[in-house]
């Protein structure tokens, strides 16, 4: 048996809590239920600065919508805010940096509905 006493000890209790099903469902549920369908969230970036160097697209499906003040995002699910995208920023990335145990980051099914029309 180890002793962990690194910093990551908090991050992988949770982890385990996951693995044995101990978090209680309300965790799971989205912060932002409305924001669960990505086109949903494509379309709230009408406004997006066009000089940002992150795209609405990447944003929505990295479970993020545009709050319309700046460059300020949400996530739906763990409601996280991020904002002040620069370039080589992949929303992706900074959303699971940022929210490590965001359910939507981990792959959980928290309800999101994939754009059916995405420009990949
Ligand atoms: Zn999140």
């Amino acid at each position: 048996g180890g002793d962990v006493q690194a910093t990551d000890e908090a991050s992988e209790a949770t982890d385990f809590s996951l693995r044995t099903g101990d978090v209680v469902d309300e965790t799971t549920y989205p912060m932002v239920p409305h924001m669960c369908d990505e086109d949903a969230r494509f379309q709230t970036f009408q406004a997006w600065p066009p000089s940002s160097p992150v795209r609405p697209r990447d944003l929505a499906q990295a479970g993020l919508f545009y709050e319309g003040q700046e460059d300020r995002v949400q996530c739906f699910c763990c409601g996280i805010q991020l904002s002040q995208w620069v370039s080589g920023d992949d929303p992706w990335t900074e959303h699971s940096k940022y929210s490590r145990n965001c359910f939507f980051i981990l792959g959980h099914d928290v309800g999101n509905v994939p754009s059916l029309n995405g420009d990949s």
